[in-house]
């Protein structure tokens, strides 16, 4: 059977530690934490770009960016998602949609969605408009309610070319 359409799923955790800015979205937000990683630890564009990567079967940002890797060390995810994308472009698709929920119990994305989402649309060559972007807290339980760390979601719908 014959299908244009496929949908992704990606999801992403990294830790919080003191001092900022927070990289959240391919933005740096004046926060007194920031995210750690081997990368620069984005953790919304790393669950996008597994979301476009595995909508389109394409294996996962672990597989194109090893963390033994030392030239992913402090790497740009923005750099990352771009080189997924064109994978994922060559292979014939778009994107059609993206869905996303950041879970932190702070900061609040609210007042930085907007630039959050106008910076992802660049990086994709798609409008904001096809972007949606929630921000959840984790209730003050758990490791996020507590501000250990981030997670985030994402389902994509790509369509073919
Ligand atoms: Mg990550």
């Amino acid at each position: 059977m014959d299908h244009n359409i496929r949908i992704g799923i990606g999801h992403d955790t990294h830790r919080l530690e003191p001092g900022g800015p927070l990289r959240i979205g391919g933005v740096d937000i004046a926060f007194d934490f920031h995210l750690a990683g081997h990368s620069d630890a984005d953790v919304l564009l790393h669950a996008i770009t597994d979301a476009i990567l595995g909508a389109a079967s394409l294996g996962d940002i672990g597989e194109m960016f090893p963390d033994t890797d030392q030239a992913n060390k402090g790497r740009d995810s923005a750099d990352m998602l771009s080189r997924a994308f064109s994978k994922v472009k060559e292979a014939g698709w778009c994107i059609v949609n993206l869905d996303c929920v950041v879970l932190a119990e702070r900061p609040k994305l609210l007042p930085h969605r907007q630039a959050i989402c106008e910076r992802i649309a660049e990086i994709l060559e798609i409008s904001p408009s096809q972007i949606g972007l929630k921000g959840k807290t984790g209730e003050k339980t758990g490791e996020i309610g507590l501000g250990k760390i981030m997670q985030a979601m994402c389902v994509c719908l790509l369509g073919s070319n």
